[in-house]
């Protein structure tokens, strides 16, 4: 419960989590008070304004204009007046007559009488209107219905309308409330509509007022009626004289007109098809998907998707009024521009505190302040010496020299963020696999070989990567880890380390070799060919292949753990036959390319043990058509041999079948130049360690100097490993060493690179 609790205060700790919450909560808020509508009601107006159409032609509307009122003399007009209009209107051919004014009140005995006997000859074809009693019941409710005498013969419609907030539109009733049940509204019943009183609608006010025939009513109570004007048509007959105080703004269009014109509006929109609604939510839903998805990217909304959501919510609404949707979308672009504005503002922050000076970059720091979670991997490069660097030259090249490194970075990992630290470069890669940053690291770790120029000036630079992929823990531990890792590939010079959560040793151990058998059968587990360099010729003459296994979750795994492990379980064979099937291979290739190679590999101690494994290289010897005396045997653990040893004898028969043998590693053991002696080797390989001391420590140097003496007294050739710069070349030139292996010369890489670092040294050495 406690865990769950703390989840959510973790959650609740992100400040981008906090913008999505209270944009959410804004753009709900305004959503359900209904406090955008008149917002809602301006753009909507705005729409109708854009465009205009003619209304659909079935509708004339007759104005009971002023002119009436003059030429009649009179303050209204009666129920004779309106005897007349239907007689002359049906005469003319009309379909349907509707009064756009109430009848609840009865006119003058012989109006009446003449009004009764109309709307007898036209039964049913008269729709009188009903309006709201302003001292009765409000609310879509007409309560002032015609009398009971004039309902014996015509319809009834309702003419009522609902202002909006702010009066900038109006919505249409299907249907209203009355007296004696539900009566349509006039727009409803020409249109043949029939819905409940709960339902409103918003008349299409892109259909132009002027664009309706129309007559003046006096023209049409003294028979001026052009023939065919009316034929056909609904006819709507409604108070339209100043006097009659029923003159309102029509929205979307410019003029004043009756309100009687909003029915007929109403009527069209209507026939155009039924108006959908589904107000705020589904834009609203919207915004909050693309920003809750923008969650995932650290960023919630930017400048950019934010451009995108507005014109959206300009648009849609827009194209769907053209097929009678009507949506709102202000809560929705609440909801956009509250997280954008935060957003910013939160960048703001980030980057006032969170830029690192010197190199411009964002700082590691606001990786460390970050409780993000994040599926990707996290890439610590740590370039050596990198204080050294900067130190020795002047202020501004640390900016540039960053500058240079986040290019290279990116030409593979496009567009990453990368954060800075003194000489600590730190990314989420947005490559997936780790195989394939590994790749990618090597790649990079070889652009950079060639040297970097910073202002004219060539700076060497190396680096070691650490990196971490434990995507469930938050960003902030996990850029310790992979710094740590970082230090750990410094320390034990690896280009790449993973950092490696478990601490259960072991059992890390039992799934890693359960995944090596299959890691051989897919593809993870490859060989990388170090060149090794004559010293004499200056030529590279040889090469040494050493496995390499990329696990796709974890990374790269040194062959120093996995070697060690498969010896444990008796896996090596397996390995071996694999390294050496590719070293062959690769040799043979080498060969037809016009190059004359050995090719080393390195054998366990245990293998040796092995009965069967002269036999498994004789066969991949003869499979591929390489020569044995091509082929060296690297061996070490070898000082403990003795003569009569099973292991001895099978050093014999390797040697017998034309092989070479190579002591590897000499010097770390108790060898003697006894031992060196009786062992059937013809090379000697002097261990890293002492290669690389021997600058720094007389000793080491002078135990270098007499291996190479003592092997040469033997005719052995020497090789000294783990030559990094060019002073250990040059001093083991000078001490007569034959072959020389090392970063400096190259590092172990996949065949391809090896075969362009060989042809690229070729093509040199000719020109
Ligand atoms: P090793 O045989 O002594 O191989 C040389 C190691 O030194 C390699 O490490 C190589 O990457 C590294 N190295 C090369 N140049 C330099 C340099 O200039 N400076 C430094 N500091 N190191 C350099 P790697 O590849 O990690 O291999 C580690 C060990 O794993 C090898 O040591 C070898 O004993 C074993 N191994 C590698 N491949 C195989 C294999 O296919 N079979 C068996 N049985 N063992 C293998
Ligand atoms: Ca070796
Ligand atoms: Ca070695």
């Amino acid at each position: 419960m406690s865990g769950i609790f703390t989840r959510i205060r973790a959650f609740w700790a992100k400040p981008r989590v906090r913008i999505v919450f209270w944009a959410a909560l804004t753009g709900l808020l305004m959503g359900v008070s209904g406090a955008g509508l008149p917002l809602e009601d301006y753009l909507r107006t705005l729409r109708w304004m854009s465009r205009t159409q003619p209304a659909g032609g079935d509708i004339v509307v007759v104005l009971q204009d002023s002119r009436t009122l003059i030429e009649l003399g009179v303050n209204d007009t009666t129920h004779g007046n309106d005897a007349d209009a239907i007689t002359h209107l049906f005469r003319a051919g009309a379909k349907r007559v509707y009064f756009g004014r109430s009848f609840s009140t009865p006119g003058a005995p012989q109006d009446d009488a003449k009004f009764l006997a109309a709307l007898k000859a036209h039964r049913g074809k008269v729709i009188l209107g009903a309006a709201v009693d302003s001292n009765g019941q409000m609310g879509n409710y007409a309560a002032k219905i015609p009398l009971p005498a004039y309902r014996e013969y015509a319809g009834m419609a309702s003419v009522l309308v609902k202002h909006r907030p702010l009066n900038l539109t109006v919505k249409l009733p299907y249907s209203s409330g009355s007296p004696v049940g539900q009566i349509p509204s006039i727009s409803a019943s020409i249109a043949g509509v029939t819905r409940g009183p709960e339902d409103l609608y918003f008349p299409d006010f892109s259909i132009a007022v002027g664009s309706y025939p129309t007559l003046s009513y006096i023209d049409v109570i003294r028979g001026r009626l052009d023939p065919g004007a009316v034929r056909g048509k609904d006819v709507l007959i409604v108070p339209a004289a100043v006097a009659f105080n029923d003159i309102h703004s029509i929205p979307g269009q410019e003029l004043s007109a009756p309100g009687g014109y909003f029915h007929a509006i109403g009527a069209d929109t209507l026939r155009r098809g039924i108006p959908r609604e589904y107000r705020w939510f589904p834009a609203y839903l919207l915004v909050l998907i693309v920003i809750v998805s923008g969650l995932g990217r650290g960023r919630v909304l930017d400048a950019y998707r934010f451009t995108g959501l507005v014109a959206v919510l300009g648009a849609a609404p827009f194209l769907l009024d053209l097929v009678s949707i009507q949506i709102e979308v202000v809560p929705a672009f609440c909801v956009a521009l509250v997280a954008v504005i935060r957003m910013r503002t939160l960048d703001r922050v980030e980057e006032a505190g969170e830029t690192n000076t010197g190199s411009g970059l964002p700082s590691v720091q606001a990786l460390r302040n970050s409780t993000d979670l994040s599926a990707r991997i996290l890439v610590a490069l740590k370039i050596r010496n990198y204080g050294g660097i900067i130190g020795s030259f002047a202020e501004h090249v640390e900016a540039q020299l960053a500058k240079e490194i986040v290019r290279r970075i990116r030409i593979s990992d496009e567009s990453v963020l990368i954060y800075h630290e003194g000489g600590m470069f730190v990314w989420l890669s947005s490559i997936r696999s780790s195989f394939d940053l590994f790749e990618n690291l090597e790649g990079l770790h070889r652009i950079v070989q060639n040297g970097i120029q910073v202002g004219g000036i060539d700076i060497d630079l190396s680096f070691n990567c650490g990196i971490d992929s434990e995507f469930d823990r938050a960003l902030s531990s996990r850029v310790a880890s992979a710094m740590q890792a970082a230090e750990e590939a410094v320390r034990s010079d690896e280009l790449v380390c993973q950092h490696d959560g478990r601490k259960q040793e072991a059992q890390w151990e039992i799934s890693l070799l359960t995944s090596l058998d299959r890691a051989i059968d897919n593809g993870e587990v490859w060989v990388a060919y170090q060149p090794k360099l004559d010293l004499r010729s200056n030529r590279i003459t040889g090469a040494e292949a050493l496995v390499r296994w990329t696990h796709p979750d974890r990374g790269p795994i040194g062959p120093d753990k996995f070697i060690r492990i498969a010896e444990e379980f008796h896996r090596i064979e397996r390995i071996t036959r694999f390294v050496i099937n590719d070293a062959v291979r690769v040799a043979v290739e080498l060969e037809r390319s016009g190059y004359e190679m050995t090719m080393s590999v390195n054998i366990s101690a245990q293998l040796l043990r092995n009965a069967g494994l002269p036999g498994m290289i004789s066969e991949i010897l003869a499979v591929h058509g390489l020569s044995p005396n091509r082929l060296i045997l690297e061996i070490t653990e070898t000082d403990r041999l003795d003569r009569s040893s099973r292991t001895f004898q099978m050093l014999q028969r390797l040697v017998q079948s034309g092989l070479r043998l190579s002591i590897d590693d000499f010097g770390t053991g108790n060898a003697t130049i006894d031992y060196l002696r009786y062992l059937p080797a013809s090379e000697v390989k002097i261990d890293k360690t002492f290669v690389s001391s021997m600058e720094g420590s007389k000793e080491d140097l002078l135990l270098v100097q007499s291996i190479i003496e003592m092997a040469h007294s033997l005719d052995r050739v020497v090789v000294a490993e783990g030559v990094e710069t060019a002073q250990a070349l040059e001093l083991l030139e000078n001490l007569g060493c034959d072959l020389v292996q090392g970063y400096h010369v190259s590092r172990p890489v996949p065949f391809r690179d090896f075969l362009s670092f060989v042809s690229g040294r070729r093509a040199r050495l000719i020109g």
